[in-house]
């Protein structure tokens, strides 16, 4: 893999493709700065080998329109406290003043270009458009990982013109090592935990994942499909009918290649979907009509307990309950106490993709994990075996 490190950026132009779609606030404050925070470690590189830098990315969707709210005008200040560099800004991406400005970087200056997006050209690829964002910079730098999954002008086109002076950002990088550790090099057992409300958005993922796992615990919403589809009375949890073959199939499929799957055994059912609903433990197959699973059981979250720590690698997507009800918490939060506990005995743990990923930070184990993904989508789809345009482009 190519990384920053292959290269020296003494008096050379990183045209680095960050990931600043930041959350701002009604006053156009960034009101989350983990995303700036990541790109970091890239930029600081090119600065300390006595480079330049041009960041450009996008914000929101604007939609190919100018769109003021959406300016990266916005972001300014944040960047240069993070990155301890007073950053200058460039209110377009490509022209004239562009050029001027990119002109006059100087080593150890950083440029912000404004939201790629104000340009339809950007999410089209349209090669004239690449070709004249590629004009900025001596050394691609690709290190937005939360849109590597699309084949856009600055993440993707923008690299066939760069023969030989492209590379993976540091993020980029290490979500692309991450990845590989749980779906190819990952010391055994690799354990998968899956959770999230449905069955039919994770289908591509379990079978690609079943080559390189030796656990699967299924967790959350999903579960009722497949305790349905084996004959388990489920009340009115959530359920998808028109996927139990498939359900069986994907169990099936787990046998022939040894995976032990891990379903719950009990659950906390509700009389209604909602926080202050009336609540009892029940067997995971005999949820009476008018309640729902809503939550991991003890002895399910006991059973979960130990094969997590037992395992050496741990891939882990999406909560096993409800977790933005309190009361339907618990399970989401003590599978993230196993996780952290695995980890400190060495476990090598990645979150990714969706809501595990809000889970994680809301209850406090972004930082007792090995490895949170930045990039929902790019995650999913890395996890479902599909190349990324924005990596096949570097590697090409
Ligand atoms: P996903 O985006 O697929 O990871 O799904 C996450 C969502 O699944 C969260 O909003 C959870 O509230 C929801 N979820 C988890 N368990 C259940 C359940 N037992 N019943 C309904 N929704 C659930």
């Amino acid at each position: 893999m190519i990384t920053l490190d292959d290269f020296n950026f003494e008096n050379k132009r990183a045209l680095i493709r960050v990931d600043f779609n930041v959350p701002l606030n009604e006053d156009l404050e960034v009101t989350d700065t983990t995303r700036i925070e990541a790109a970091k470690p890239s930029i600081i590189k090119v600065l300390e080998d006595g480079g330049s830098v041009v960041l450009m990315s996008h914000l929101g969707r604007p939609k190919g329109a100018v769109n003021p709210k959406l300016s990266l005008s916005h972001i300014v200040d944040t960047v240069s406290e993070i990155i301890g560099v007073n950053v200058k800004f460039v209110g377009d991406c490509v022209g004239k003043e562009v050029r001027e400005a990119v002109t006059a970087l100087k080593r150890g200056e950083i440029l912000l270009l404004e939201n790629l997006r104000f340009y339809a050209e950007e999410e089209s690829g349209d090669l004239e458009f690449s070709k004249q964002l590629s004009e900025w910079g001596d050394i691609y730098v690709n290190d937005a990982f939360g849109t590597a999954h699309r084949a856009h002008a600055s993440t993707t086109i923008i690299a066939d013109y760069f023969s030989g002076n492209k590379c993976f950002g540091s993020l980029l990088s290490k979500e692309i090592q991450a990845i590989e550790k749980v779906l190819t090099s990952g010391e055994k057992p690799v354990t998968a935990i899956l959770g999230g409300a449905k069955v039919s958005s994770k289908i591509t993922i379990i079978e690609n994942i079943l080559d390189a796992i030796d656990h699967l615990i299924i967790g959350g919403g999903m579960t009722y499909t497949f305790i349905k589809a084996m004959g388990g009375e489920i009340g009115d949890s959530i359920c998808e009918l028109d996927k139990l073959d498939l359900a069986t199939s994907l169990m099936e499929q787990a046998k022939e290649k040894g995976v032990i799957v891990h379903l719950p055994v009990d659950v906390l059912a509700a009389n209604k979907f909602s926080n202050d609903a009336e609540v009892k433990t029940t067997p995971v197959d005999q949820i009476p009509a008018g309640w729902q699973g809503l939550d991991a059981g003890p002895k399910t979250l006991e059973h979960f307990k130990s094969v997590i720590l037992e395992s050496r690698t741990i891939l882990w997507n999406g909560p096993v309950g409800v977790f933005e009800m309190p009361n339907f918490a618990n399970g989401t939060i003590a599978l993230g106490t196993f996780v952290e506990e695995a980890t400190k005995n060495g476990a090598f743990s990645l979150v990714g993709g969706g809501d595990s990923v809000a889970a994680v930070k809301q209850f406090g184990f972004a930082d007792k994990v090995s490895y949170v993904s930045t990039g929902g989508g790019a995650m999913l789809e890395s996890l479902e075996g599909k190349s990324l345009p924005g990596i096949a482009a570097i590697l090409n």
